[in-house]
């Protein structure tokens, strides 16, 4: 296994959710108790092998994502955030975040989540319409997902409303709609997403089948425009592409990923990196307990972390894990598309510190042709994407790539 010099953060997936939605094509299984038993055993070895292989164990934030983490017995994270606490360091203020979907989320599990450390939560809403909901494959209705908003207002001032636009059918005036009425709740922070359909998903299926009929590319970037004017109105910052905060409220997790700093992450489909490489746990759960077993004894897991050894032998590393060494050039255009997501785009010092090469004369033709389409934009020693390459993101993202 590689070495980690530091890590700024980790994920923690939980593979579990209650059913299909009709649109996701994230790994999960089937919830169960004994499942999760398991899995907390599981992840517990990982997260020992973790610890072992990295130097600086200072953690700015722990996300805790899925799959539906909110279906798991609340006290569960108690465990899991102790075990964490014992294997890293977290700085006083870290951010521990957890994804919740309003149809498993009650007032005492928001309570114990409070008392277990976590301070910020991740509101799968979607949508606060009937029609949408049911036809993204929600467990939640609009009143249920109005009354969840109440409930986690009471008792959270940090969270982030995930909200999907462009969805088949889908008027302008029902995307805004959907969006003041969210705005009523004053979210700190939400998540903004045009659909997508990715390939094995049933909405994917059905549009292959000429069962759906999605909205024109024009109506996307409406639907778009209209959000980042609103939300404009509303004192939100447009700080990444598909991302808006108040003041203060920013994903600092997140953020990792888009400033290409390295990052752990555990659970099966997990993805870690380490600035010279990637490595990702297979996505099937199965093979990931099968691997670390179920044992949990403390004294494996203690030699781990003081000796620097894995709990496992290398040999049998690659039956869970695919290591990917990124050349330079990789590094560079992740480097590049990463921080041209946020507002600030690319500071071209800060690719020249990293990478000891000039950004201007690296991706000369790439500049020039997208400035020429008004894509990017230069100001202040730095490259950042117009409103325009906002919406065309994926078409400038693709320029980087080698
Ligand atoms: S709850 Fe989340 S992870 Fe689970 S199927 Fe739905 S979108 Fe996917």
């Amino acid at each position: 296994m590689l070495n980690f010099p530091k890590a700024n953060s980790i994920y923690i997936h939980i593979p579990f959710c209650s059913s299909k939605c009709a649109y996701c094509d994230f790994y999960s299984v089937k919830y169960t108790k004994k499942r999760v038993d398991q899995y907390w055993d599981a992840l517990f070895l990982e997260l020992a092998e973790l610890a072992a292989i990295t130097d600086q164990k200072l953690l700015q934030s722990i996300y805790i994502g899925g799959g539906t983490p909110s279906l798991i017995k609340a006290e569960k994270y108690f465990s899991l955030l102790n075990k964490i606490r014992q294997y890293f360091k977290l700085v006083p203020d870290a951010e521990i975040t957890i994804e919740v979907n309003p149809a498993s989320i009650t007032a005492e599990k928001l309570i114990i989540y409070r008392r277990a450390g976590i301070n910020r939560l991740s509101v799968g809403i979607q949508s606060l319409n009937d029609k949408y909901l049911s036809l993204l494959g929600r467990k939640s209705n609009r009143q249920h997902n109005l009354e969840k908003l109440t409930l986690i207002n009471r008792f959270f001032n940090n969270y982030s409303t995930d909200l999907i636009f462009a969805i088949p059918g889908q008027t302008l005036a029902e995307f805004k709609k959907d969006l003041n009425d969210l705005l009523k709740f004053e979210p700190p922070h939400i998540s903004l997403y045009n659909l997508e359909l990715h390939p094995g998903t049933k909405l994917y299926q059905q549009y292959q089948a000429d069962k759906l009929e999605m909205p024109t590319e024009e109506l996307d970037a409406e639907m778009y425009d209209l959000a980042a004017a609103e939300l404009k109105k509303a004192a939100y910052n447009h700080y990444e592409i598909s991302n808006y905060a108040r003041q203060g409220y920013r994903a600092r997790h997140n953020f990792i990923y888009w400033l290409y700093q390295p990052y752990l992450a555990a659970g099966p489909g997990a993805v870690s990196f380490n600035g010279n490489y990637r490595f990702q746990n297979k996505a099937d759960l199965k093979n990931y307990l099968l691997y670390y077993g179920t044992a949990n004894s403390e004294n494996i897991l203690e030699q781990s972390i003081q000796t620097k050894k894995p709990t496992r032998n290398s040999a049998s590393e690659f039956q869970v894990r695919q290591l990917e060494k990124l050349t330079a050039k990789e590094k560079q255009a992740e480097f590049a598309f990463l921080a041209l997501r946020t507002e600030r785009g690319i500071l071209l010092n800060e690719f020249q510190k990293r990478f000891k090469q000039d950004f201007k004369k690296v991706y000369q033709a790439e500049i020039n042709s997208l400035k020429a389409n008004q894509l990017i934009k230069e100001a202040n020693n730095r490259i950042y994407l117009t409103n325009r390459g906002k919406k065309l993101a994926n078409e400038v993202f693709i320029k980087f790539l080698p």
